[in-house]
C-alpha cells in the first residue's frame, strides 16, 4: 500500500478550474481530496508532504493510440510490451491503449491474447486494432498484401480474441462490410474509429450515423479537405459525436491544421495520441513496425521502402509542451486532449482523467516550462519528484 502523500503550493489543473496555490492528498492510490492551502488537511500525520510551489499538477496522460517504446513494440513479447508501457509511464501516460498494426489474422489474434493477459494485470487499459480493414489507398506504414476488407466475422474474431479488452478498431469504412463492421463494433461497445480511408464525405457521413465515434490521427492517411470534395476531414470535424486524434509532434501536422482541428471540434473533441513506435524514448536507427523495416532518423520514422512516414518517436509529455509552449494553447485545454477527453472516450472517467477526490492517483509534475518532473501512478512516484 503506497504511503500518504500530500503535494501543495501547486498551480493544480482540476475540472472546475487551475487553482493556484493549490493542494491535492493522496491515500494509498487513490485521490483524497484537492483544493487550496498549503496545509496537510485532512491527511494521516504520517503523510509524506511535498513542497511542489512554481510546478504544475495534472492530470496522468491517456494514450488512445501507441505502437511501442523505449526499443519495444506492442507486437512483441510480454516483455516487449512491459518495456514499451514502463518507456511511456515515465513520460507521463499512466493509462495506455497498446495498438497493433496490420498482420496475419493469426499474429493479431495470438497477440489479442497477450495483450488481453496484460490488460487483466492493469499494465494496459486494452487493445486498439490498426489495421488490417483499411484501405490500400492510404496505407501508410501498413503490409498493403496483408490488407483485407472488413468482413463483421473477421472483427468478431479479433474482438473474441481479446476477451473484453479490445476498445477501439480503425477500419476504413467505405470497404465492403465496412459499415456492418461499424455497427458490430458499436453494439459491443467497441470504439469504431474511421482511419487510413479514402472515403468520401457522404461515405464518412454514413459511418459515423452507423456508429463510428473516432477520427483515427485526423489529416493522416485519409484524402485532403477539398473544396469540391471536402472528403472524411469536414465530416469528421463536424459531427459532435466524433473526437479527433490528433498526433502533436511537429511533424504530422502543421501546427494551422492543428489550430484549425481544435478551432473546430473544439477541447471537448480532440484526443492527443504519439501514435508512438519502438524508437519513442529510444533513439535513432533501425526498427520494425510489425513485419515492416523502419528507419528512424532524427526523431523522424519512415518506412525503409516506400518512404511513408511510420508512426512517431513522440511522448505525451512533449505532445504537452508543444501544445502549451509551440500552439499555444490553454492549458485546460491541453489537459482535456491529454487526460479528460480520452479517459470518457475509454469509459474510464469514473476512475481516471482527472484530478478529482476518489479517482486514482495518477498525476503529472511539471516545471514552470512544461518540463516533466514527476510522474505519481496509482499513488507511487514512477518519476521522481525532481524539485529544486
Ligand atoms: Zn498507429
Amino acid at each position: 500500500m503506497a504511503a500518504s502523500k500530500v503535494l501543495t503550493g501547486a498551480r493544480v489543473v482540476l475540472p472546475t478550474g487551475i487553482v493556484d496555490g493549490g493542494r491535492v492528498i493522496v491515500d494509498g492510490t487513490r485521490i483524497a481530496d484537492t483544493g487550496t492551502g498549503t496545509g496537510t488537511g485532512t491527511a494521516p500525520a504520517d503523510a509524506e508532504t511535498y513542497d511542489v510551489s512554481g510546478h504544475w499538477l495534472v492530470p496522468g496522460f491517456v494514450d488512445l493510440h501507441n505502437h511501442g517504446g523505449g526499443g519495444a513494440s506492442f507486437s512483441g513479447s510480454a516483455d516487449d510490451v512491459l518495456t514499451a508501457v514502463r518507456t511511456h509511464r515515465a513520460h507521463g501516460t499512466t493509462t495506455l491503449v497498446a495498438s497493433t498494426v496490420t498482420d496475419d489474422m493469426d499474429v493479431l489474434t495470438r497477440q489479442a491474447g497477450l495483450l488481453s493477459e496484460l490488460a487483466e494485470q492493469g499494465e494496459i487499459a486494452g487493445v486498439h486494432f490498426e489495421g488490417p480493414f483499411i484501405s490500400p489507398c492510404r496505407k501508410g506504414a501498413h503490409s498493403e498484401a496483408l490488407l483485407r476488407h472488413p468482413d463483421p466475422a473477421e472483427v468478431r474474431k479479433l474482438l473474441d480474441a481479446a476477451r473484453g479488452h479490445a476498445k477501439m478498431v480503425t477500419l476504413a469504412t467505405e470497404l465492403p462490410g465496412g459499415l456492418d463492421s461499424v455497427r458490430l463494433l458499436a453494439e459491443h461497445g467497441v470504439i469504431a474509429a474511421v482511419g487510413h480511408t479514402d472515403a468520401t464525405y457522404e461515405q464518412t457521413v454514413e459511418a459515423i450515423d452507423a456508429g463510428a465515434t473516432v477520427a483515427t490521427h485526423l489529416f493522416n492517411a485519409m484524402p485532403a479537405l477539398g473544396h469540391r470534395a471536402p472528403g472524411p476531414i469536414a465530416a469528421l470535424l463536424e459531427d459532435e459525436r466524433v473526437t479527433v486524434e490528433l498526433i502533436n509532434d511537429g511533424v504530422h501536422l502543421h501546427q494551422a491544421a492543428l489550430e484549425l482541428a481544435f478551432h473546430h471540434a473544439g477541447a471537448a473533441r480532440v484526443a492527443f495520441i504519439t501514435d508512438a513506435m519502438d524508437a519513442a524514448g529510444s533513439g535513432d536507427g533501425r526498427y520494425l513496425l510489425g513485419p515492416l523495416e523502419v528507419e528512424v532518423t532524427d526523431g523522424v520514422a519512415r518506412l525503409v521502402e516506400g518512404d511513408s512516414i511510420a508512426g512517431s518517436t513522440l511522448t505525451l509529455d512533449r505532445a504537452f509542451k508543444r501544445a502549451v509552449t509551440v500552439d499555444g494553447l490553454p492549458v485546460q485545454d491541453v489537459v482535456a486532449a491529454l487526460s479528460a477527453n480520452p479517459a470518457r472516450l475509454l469509459g474510464l472517467d469514473d476512475r481516471i482523467g482527472s484530478l478529482e477526490a476518489g479517482k486514482d492517483a495518477d498525476l503529472v509534475l511539471l516545471d514552470e516550462e512544461f518540463t516533466l518532473k514527476g510522474v505519481l501512478r496509482r499513488g507511487e512516484w514512477v518519476v521522481g519528484p525532481h524539485l529544486g
